[in-house]
């Protein structure tokens, strides 16, 4: 817990020290794990949405996992036997790279000491197969599933990832003030989709009445994909709203670093080359700067949660970190809570049950699921006419959209809100290909070629997305139907990471299999009116999930949280 809690940012290895001579060899996986065994059962695991662990409907893993992957098993325990991809000399510096086998004994015992760990940290989820378990703390807790070994990164995309955070919070904060370029990119979209559009209203409201936030906080994570062939480091997205997992993000590096300590020797593995990853502290750290900035020492943090949240101990981390390091509470509210029981002073002043809001931090709230009845919407725009800090304002949500991350990739568009040119340059190369729907080659070329492109809706939270053939047959049929649905979407370039085998535990259970990983940043940003007052980079989130053919439309097998081996 300690380590958790720790503020610093550095790496925690010196990087003159560090890396040793050759390891750039290393595979993706810090230590390659490869599976001898075949498939001999089926895998019952879970699709990865932004913020949530979900159960994946069963042919996505008939279909992708356990027939297409020789990695594939589900074995309690006792795992297969793995073969490493890096022979150690440590202690000398230099690895010796080539193949050694771990004995099995040794993999079930790292499985082993890395469940008591989670138990004993606080690494954990609610479990699906408790009912109770999103709902009441304490109530059906498992182990968040983890990748038994951390991701092998090159240390110069780690930092190139790094700068890039401070630069996108001040473009969101430029862009969420340039409400007309907001509107204007988002108005086709907005005649097709209704979540949107309801997005646009208040937010057209707030332009109206001419609302003004002086205080503004955004607590955002950009996720990149390392792009095999270019060795680009590209843009999947980035988050303005609910960015998930600064709690565990922190503990699943607190335990690679325990497994290392233990057991890198053996593995050849360093533990110094795990970045220390304090997210949840940086986060804590600016919702703290963020209420001193409201100045009212009665008020609280308002976290708007859905009604079930299993990945309710991330969130619990945050506010755990908050209140016993910077003495500010906090009040989980659903958006019907707030509808029921929140009120608006003549002032501005939100109260919730009497208690005054300083900042309204978001954890909900970013798909139409979560706006069930005209209840929710009341209270959304309640909540954004109030003078409380929105974590994040309308604006700040809108700035994060898939269309308005398309048309920031527009010729000059990051001109009209950057001046710095490296800002721009750097910015500008880390993203992808990006179109509208509107551009009749385009669309061209992705019916002909539709493994090369992702076709993305303006949804958040995962699961949304239209691969392969589905491509084709999408957009021939909005080709066919000829009307203004294209606006719902956007093309992106699919981007191709490196697919390495990886040993993957969820449910007490090791598995195997081919696997990709994607590398998020934190980042926090305060500013008063013309006073920044925080704009960092805040710790780092590697999720890896099962590679799929993404036949059928399949967008991935199960992911686990990973952290990163620096190479
Ligand atoms: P969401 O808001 O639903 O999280 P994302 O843009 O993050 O939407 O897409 C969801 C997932 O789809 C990503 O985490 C990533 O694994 C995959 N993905 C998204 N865009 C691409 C792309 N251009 N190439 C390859 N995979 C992608
Ligand atoms: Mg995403």
């Amino acid at each position: 817990m300690g380590a958790v809690h720790s503020s610093s940012l550095a790496l925690s290895t010196s990087t003159d020290t560090c890396f040793i001579p050759g390891t750039s060899a290393l595979r993706p996986r810090a230590s390659k794990v490869v599976s001898k065994l075949k498939s001999n059962s089926s895998l019952s695991g879970r699709i990865w949405r932004d913020d949530k662990i979900l159960d994946p409907p069963v042919s996505i893993f008939t279909s992708t996992v356990a027939q297409d992957s020789i990695f594939a098993q589900s074995l309690p325990l006792r795992c297969a036997r793995l073969e490493m991809a890096t022979k150690n000399d440590a202690v000398a510096g230099k690895p010796t790279l080539g193949f050694v086998e771990i004995d099995q004994d040794l993999v079930d015992e790292m499985v082993y000491d890395a469940l008591v760990w989670s138990s004993l940290h606080g690494f954990v989820v609610g479990d699906r197969n408790i009912e109770r378990s999103g709902k009441v703390p304490g109530v059906g807790l498992v182990h968040a599933p983890f990748a038994l070994l951390p991701f092998s990164f090159p240390e110069s995309h780690f930092r190139e990832a790094c700068e890039l955070a401070p630069i996108f919070n001040e473009l969101v904060d430029r862009v969420s003030l340039d409400g007309k370029f907001l509107q204007d990119s988002l108005s086709r979209t907005e005649k097709v989709d209704a979540f949107t559009s309801r997005l646009l209203d208040i937010h057209s409201k707030m332009m109206e009445i001419n609302k003004k936030h002086e205080i503004r906080l955004g607590l955002h994570r950009s996720d990149y994909m390392l792009d095999e062939q270019t060795k680009l480091l590209l843009q999947i997205e980035l988050n303005t709203i609910s960015s998930s997992f600064p709690g565990l993000s922190c503990l699943v590096s607190e335990l690679h670093r325990s497994l290392l300590n233990h057991y890198g020797e053996t593995l050849g593995l360093d533990p110094r080359r795990i970045p220390t990853n304090a997210a949840v502290s940086h986060y804590a750290e600016a919702l703290a700067k963020a209420w001193i900035e409201f100045n009212n020492p009665k008020a609280a943090v308002l976290v708007v949660v859905q009604p079930e949240e299993r990945n309710m101990y991330d969130q619990h981390w945050l506010c755990s970190v908050l209140r016993e390091r910077h003495n500010v509470r906090s009040v989980r509210k659903t958006l019907a809570e707030i509808d029921a029981e929140a009120k608006l002073q003549p002032d501005g002043t939100l109260l919730v049950g009497g208690v005054p809001v300083a900042i309204i931090y978001f954890r909900a709230g970013y798909t139409p699921n979560d706006y069930p009845s005209e209840s929710e919407w009341r209270a959304r725009l309640l909540m954004e006419e109030s003078s409380a800090i929105k974590c994040p304002s309308i604006s700040y949500h809108l700035a994060g959209t898939k269309k308005i991350q398309q048309e920031l990739a527009k010729p000059n568009v990051l001109e009209r809100f950057l001046e710095n040119k490296e800002d721009i340059a750097k910015v500008r190369k880390c993203f992808a290909g990006l179109w509208s729907l509107e551009d009749p080659d385009i669309v061209g070329k992705a019916i002909e070629s539709p493994e090369l492109f992702v076709m993305k809706p303006q949804r958040e939270g995962g699961g949304n997305n239209i691969y392969g053939d589905n491509v084709r047959e999408t957009l021939l049929r909005l080709r066919r139907e000829g009307t203004e649905e294209d606006a719902a979407y956007i093309l992106m370039q699919r981007i191709f990471p490196s697919i390495s085998p990886t040993t993957l535990v969820r449910d007490g259970i090791c598995y195997k299999d081919h696997a990709v990983s994607e590398l998020g940043v934190y980042s926090a940003y305060l500013r008063n009116k013309e006073n920044v007052i925080v704009n960092e980079q805040c710790g780092y989130l590697m999720r890896t999930k099962i590679s799929s053919s993404n036949e059928g439309g399949v967008v991935a097998g199960f992911a686990v949280l990973d952290s990163l081996y620096l190479t």
